[in-house]
């Protein structure tokens, strides 16, 4: 079985202890052994790309734009094998694997046009014979954690700011899904950046990552994944005045009026909730709908789930793919216990499947007529389970939706503009979908959410480069 090590200052470097990727459709099926470095080795990285970021810092913005086209490039090309290589080790169906590859792909692509279009400002002075420049500098090491639900897309998304901007890399994969970041790692590896400018450290969270959030030589973290572990990051960052972002997932409301159009409000419903296994920050897990359609909705969105195919990721014809670990599984099964005992509906039953691979499959669960208060409507679930929460107009349907600790999308369908702008302007969230699923997002534009879902500035976009940079003020006298 093939061993896949770090990739420190250039070198692949073996680590002490190693870890097996299994494929969560077919549990016979081991993708390899990947690398679990301990504090020693994470400290070695830091080192290296603390020691490479005074050269990067001052490197040319063509040979950043040459870097990330690169990298950008090679993902493109090589969609459909990273794609499958992504659905084996995830469990996301290869369409929407593949889907991941390409948006890895093209956001490679827009931060290497972003090195070069790094703005400043240049203004007078209120004084005489002054005159003033507001130039962007990169932070130094920044170091990347990452979650397991997007193995390549989220990796991406700050690996390639965080060089376009001249900053240099740690970066950590998910213990689960290691296979997608060493592949992105193996490319980046090829593209001519510097040694020690990007490193990978798989490893476990608790100690690669918290080598990371305590290292002095590290000046920013940038994080995506559970609250709890999030405020783990956060305390250590405030406490060595260190930079940081998080992003820590959601509870989002999808609003459907009673003048929406019902097939298509179905289909967000089932996208935004389901696909992906709902594993997603941005899944649809409240569906709050007007009194005057809910039953016509419930019995629409039952028939469409019901006939959804749940099967190996690998399998053109899957929909629904396993879910990504047996812990998550567990958590599922928990909160479907958790709704049946706060004496929730569950029109649809979700449930443990034995397919013809061993595998974390599960039915889709449909909660109905929930209570917004309920623990199943309040916390992240992480699943392919949702409810419903029946209210009697917009103003009702406002208020449910942001009666939440979370804030990353919210969407409403409707017919009428007003109540469309009226949810805009109302919802409490970072993202908000007008006639659209609550996930599906761009990548030149700015991700992220309100309340506890996110802390820091936006990712992506050129909104990006707010954290992967500090702003310098320069007086220059005559
Ligand atoms: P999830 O429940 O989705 O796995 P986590 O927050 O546990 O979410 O994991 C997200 C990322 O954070 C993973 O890469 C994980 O290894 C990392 N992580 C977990 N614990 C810590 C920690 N104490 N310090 C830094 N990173 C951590």
């Amino acid at each position: 079985m093939k061993q896949y090590h770090n990739y420190i200052n250039g070198d692949w470097i073996e680590a002490i202890d190693s870890q097996a990727n299994i494929n969560p459709s077919d549990l016979g099926d081991t993708l390899g052994h990947y690398a679990r470095a301990d504090q020693k080795q994470t400290q070695e990285a830091i080192d290296c790309a603390h020691h490479a970021f005074q050269s990067w810092s001052m490197s040319s913005i063509q040979t950043r734009f040459n870097c990330l086209d690169m990298i950008g490039s090679e993902i493109l090309a090589r969609k459909e094998e990273l794609g499958s290589l992504l659905a084996r080790e995830e469990g996301k169906p290869i369409a929407e694997a593949t889907g991941e590859v390409i948006r890895a792909g093209q956001i490679f692509k827009f931060y290497a046009g972003e090195a070069l279009r790094l703005q400043g400002e240049h203004l007078p002075s209120v004084r005489p014979n002054i005159s003033v420049e507001v130039n962007r500098s990169p932070l130094g090491v920044v170091g990347i954690i990452t979650p397991w639900n997007f193995p390549i897309a989220i990796p991406a998304w700050k690996i390639a700011p965080a060089l376009a901007y001249g900053n240099t890399v740690v970066f950590k994969p998910a213990e689960l899904t290691p296979g997608s970041a060493w592949a992105l790692a193996e490319i980046i590896s090829r593209s001519g950046l510097p040694e020690g400018v990007f490193n990978l450290v798989m490893g476990a969270g608790t100690t690669v990552g918290q080598t990371f959030i305590n290292s002095p030589k590290v000046a920013g973290i940038t994080f995506t994944g559970s609250q709890s572990t999030g405020g783990r990051v956060a305390q250590a960052c405030v406490s060595r005045g260190a930079k940081f972002q998080l992003e820590m997932g959601g509870k989002n409301p999808l609003v459907v009026l009673k003048d929406s159009n019902l097939t298509t409000a179905v289909e967000y419903a089932l996208n935004g909730a389901y696909f992906s296994t709902g594993q997603r920050c941005t899944a649809s897990s409240r569906l709050i709908i007007e009194d005057a359609i809910h039953d016509q909705f419930v019995d629409a969105l039952t028939e469409k789930l019901t006939a959804l195919k749940v099967g190996n990721a690998l399998d053109k014809t899957t929909q629904l793919g396993p879910v990504a670990s047996q812990s998550q599984l567990d958590q599922n099964m928990k909160y479907i216990a958790i709704g049946q005992d706060e004496g929730a509906t569950e029109h649809v039953r979700g449930g443990c499947l034995d397919l013809a691979t061993p595998g974390h499959y599960m039915s889709p669960s449909l909660f109905i007529e929930t209570d917004n208060k309920a623990r199943i409507n309040q916390e992240e679930i992480f699943g392919p389970i949702a409810t419903t929460i029946r209210v009697a107009d917009l103003e009702e349907a406002i208020a449910t939706a942001n009666d939440t600790p979370f804030g990353l999308s919210a969407g409403i369908c409707t017919a009428s503009l007003s109540s469309a702008t009226k949810f805009k302007t109302e919802c409490e969230a970072g993202m908000v979908m007008i006639n659209l699923p609550t996930a599906g997002v761009d990548y030149h534009v700015p991700f992220g959410g309100t309340k506890q879902s996110s802390y820091g500035s936006r990712e992506q976009g050129r909104y990006a480069a707010e954290f992967y940079t500090s702003v310098k003020t320069a007086y220059i006298g005559t």
